[in-house]
């Protein structure tokens, strides 16, 4: 279980929203009654900026690993502070000509719903069933391409 302090090095923007408890109940109330997102997030896990939302990401504790392998690594983390749920896809591409493969990172805000059905799936899951999540869902994407610096952004479909 990832018990540790998963909060440490987070930004001041915790101290807004850490009377909620980490054990929120589980619930669909970041949900409309049609299963979109009501408000994705909060400022613990889901800040304006891309930047912060990559750091934020490492903060978030997995709840479920769905694939691991070791160029397709798919998890569920969800924010102990809102309960928001996330699916995160790391892809490596492999180029044989040295270690430094171009790797990248997505994540994306589930509801609830998606994210009970996605965990008995698991390892059947494709990279093409994970994309068709949440169409036009805004996601935070990040990319460390080959020789080159990483960087962050949001990723409208
Ligand atoms: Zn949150």
């Amino acid at each position: 279980m990832p018990e540790e302090n998963l909060l440490t090095g987070m930004s001041s923007a915790y101290d807004d929203c850490h009377a909620a408890s980490p054990h929120a109940a589980e619930g669909d109330r970041t949900v409309n009654p049609d299963g979109t997102p009501k408000e994705i997030g909060c400022a613990n896990c889901w800040p304006p900026s891309a930047d912060e939302a990559w750091e934020a990401r490492s903060s978030l504790p997995v709840t479920a690993e769905l694939i691991d392998e070791s160029h397709f690594h798919v998890t569920l983390r969800k924010c102990p502070a809102c309960a928001q749920s996330f699916v995160s896809i790391f892809t490596e591409t492999i180029d044989w000509v040295d270690g430094d493969d171009p790797q990248y990172w997505t994540l994306k805000p589930i509801t609830p719903a998606e994210a009970a059905d996605l965990v008995p799936q698991g390892g059947s899951l494709t990279e093409a069933s994970i994309d068709a999540l949440g169409s036009g869902r805004r996601c935070l994407q990040h990319d460390h391409p080959k020789g080159e610096e990483a960087r962050s952004y949001w990723r409208p479909r």
